[in-house]
């Protein structure tokens, strides 16, 4: 079972990355107003994610570690047959198949918490240990089994950037919720909740994208689209500050990014790329979950629908603005 889980580990677990989006994901999952992330070696040696959230039992340690894929393979021969949309409930399997994982936890019901250690797929049974409510997962030389895994892991700087460039997407899409992250013994991020979405912004980005935010909003009852685009004088020479969220998960999509593009026309010099924070909300029929869970893409029903919702949202607020 544990092949298993280390090649579940392989389509979810590319770098250590991945690891704090799954288990920031989870906290945030778990109701938490604070969020805590520590990084050492960037992420290879140490990633410890603290939360207030809701905790686990003792009795639901050894579930949440626990693999809910294997019961959809009869044996090993069929893994290339694994239809990999199945992989939820997936990360804390897979990331404890690959790394030396601990979890401290506890709810509000009990007066104290339980510890679990996964040591490559390897799960003990849990023992109590004083903690306060909420979970700590600790993961350790992560792909420390995996030697492939291992070696292709890039400068611990490089993976340190993708640490944070997911701290920074979890942390736009939750603003009321109170962010720490430090790497080795110093702090990166302290970022207070609001309910002003350009603190959160201003607080990552700094004043001159703050300067720059012209509100955005639309008024479509199905296709909810708010947030800022931001004026031409900040763009960028890459589209990597184009940040859009799908019912609060932070998406990239070709269509949207191109509609984008599309608004901006005659604003901006060839090659320049505007910054943009939106967030849209739509029914979940509108969207087709029918994707990969952990890939950041996703397809709408009527994806012509929603870029021309988006397009037209942008144009609409420029020329109101003069742009
Ligand atoms: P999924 O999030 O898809 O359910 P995971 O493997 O990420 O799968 O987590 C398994 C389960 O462990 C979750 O469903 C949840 O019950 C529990 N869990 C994980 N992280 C936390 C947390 N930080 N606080 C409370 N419960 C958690
Ligand atoms: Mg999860």
């Amino acid at each position: 079972p544990n092949l298993v889980n280390q090649i579940a580990a392989g389509e979810v677990i590319e770098r250590p990355a991945s690891v704090v989006k799954e288990l920031l994901e989870n906290s945030v999952d778990a109701g938490a107003f604070r969020i805590e992330v520590t990084i050492n070696g960037g992420g290879s040696e140490l990633i410890r994610i603290s939360d207030d959230g809701c905790g686990m039992t003792v009795d639901q340690l050894p579930l949440a570690v626990a693999s809910h894929a294997t019961s959809k393979l009869p044996d090993e021969n069929s893994l290339f047959h694994v239809n990999t949309l199945g992989f939820r409930g997936e990360a804390l399997a897979s990331i404890g198949s690959v790394s030396q994982l601990t979890i401290r936890s506890r709810t509000e019901e009990d007066d104290c918490g339980s510890e679990i250690n996964v040591r490559g797929g390897v799960v003990e049974s849990p023992v109590p240990c004083g903690c306060p409510v909420g979970t700590v997962m600790e993961i350790r030389n992560l792909f420390f089994n995996t030697p492939v895994r291992h070696r292709f892991l890039k400068t611990a700087q490089t993976e340190r950037g993708h640490i944070v460039e997911a701290f920074t997407r979890i942390a736009l899409a939750n603003p009321k919720i109170h962010f720490v992250m430090n790497s080795g013994d110093k702090t990166v991020h302290d970022l207070p909740p609001t309910t002003h979405w350009s603190d959160r912004i201003e607080a990552f980005f700094g004043s001159e994208i703050a300067d720059a935010l012209i509100p955005i909003e639309s008024d479509d009852a199905e296709i909810r689209i708010n947030g800022y685009a931001c004026d031409p004088s900040v763009s960028r020479g890459n589209n990597r500050m184009q940040y859009l969220f799908l019912n609060g998960r932070f998406i990239r999509d070709r269509s949207l990014q191109h509609a984008l593009t599309e608004a901006y026309r005659g604003l901006l010099m060839v090659g320049r790329h505007p910054v943009c924070f939106l967030r849209m909300d739509m029914p979940p029929e509108l969207v087709d979950v029918n994707v990969h869970p952990c890939k950041l893409e996703v397809r709408f029903t009527d994806g012509g629908r929603v870029y021309g919702r988006l397009l037209q949202t942008l144009r609409y607020q420029f020329l109101k603005t003069n742009m």
